[in-house]
């Protein structure tokens, strides 16, 4: 038995599915479009795609109103694609990969820009900027099957109606199979496994009273308010 009552995984409903699914582990991609790279002050890179986790208990469920987050003045949104696995991977082909995806989602990964600048200029880790409470927001989930191929579809997020992020899932610089094929080298990727995939240009602040909503086309939007500090 364990010494103190912690919460269990936090879990994310699925579409057409009484069970919803267990979060384990959060994995993201960083740069994963040309032009966020360019946004950013970076050469899009090729070679291979780099990572960086949150913690489980940084999921958010989708619709919510969080408070704006601790520590910043610079709160940023970042609207992604987000797979979720639901077989083991490991070493992985770009075939295996593809069939170790269980679902997609509508994800923000919510973002402390100001912290992440700081870990960047002092080449510190960049956990206060990305790992927090509420910072991996998510939709329901849409299974593989239904969703159908990632393609021409479009990814775009909305401010108090006005469009900040507009762009299509072909923009990705490393496609999912390639992300989960590379990541899979490293890990022993399993189910509960959650990839957000990385953002298109448009990154910028919210404030509080903001009204964020995500779409991907095909699967169940985002919506997210930002309430007061704390
Ligand atoms: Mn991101």
């Amino acid at each position: 038995m364990p010494l103190f009552d912690i919460p269990p995984f936090p879990t994310v409903p699925v579409n057409g599915e009484t069970q919803a699914y267990a979060v384990r582990r959060i994995f993201c991609v960083g740069r994963n479009y040309a032009d966020h790279a360019k946004e950013m002050g970076h050469q899009p890179d090729m070679e291979a795609p780099f990572f960086f986790c949150k913690t489980p208990s940084a999921i958010c469920l989708a619709p919510a109103t969080i408070p704006y987050a601790l520590g910043t003045n610079d709160l940023h949104h970042e609207m992604e694609l987000v797979v979720a696995l639901g077989t083991p991977a490991f070493r992985a082909t770009r075939e295996e990969a593809e069939n170790a995806v269980y679902a997609y989602a509508c994800g923000l990964d919510m973002t402390r820009r100001d912290r992440q600048q700081d870990g960047k200029d002092k080449r510190r880790p960049w956990d206060f900027g990305k790992d927090f409470e509420q910072s991996a927001v998510i939709a329901p989930l849409t299974k593989a099957a239904d969703f159908g191929p990632v393609g021409g579809q479009r990814i775009n997020l909305t401010v108090n109606g006005e469009i900040r992020q507009d762009a299509t899932l072909d923009q990705l610089l490393h496609d999912i199979p390639a992300v989960i094929a590379y990541l899979s080298t490293f890990y022993h990727l399993a189910p509960g496994d959650l990839i957000y995939t990385g953002t298109p240009a448009g990154v910028g602040p919210v404030v509080e009273g903001d009204v964020l909503r995500g779409e991907i086309e095909g699967l169940s939007p985002l919506d997210l308010t930002i309430g007061p500090k704390e």
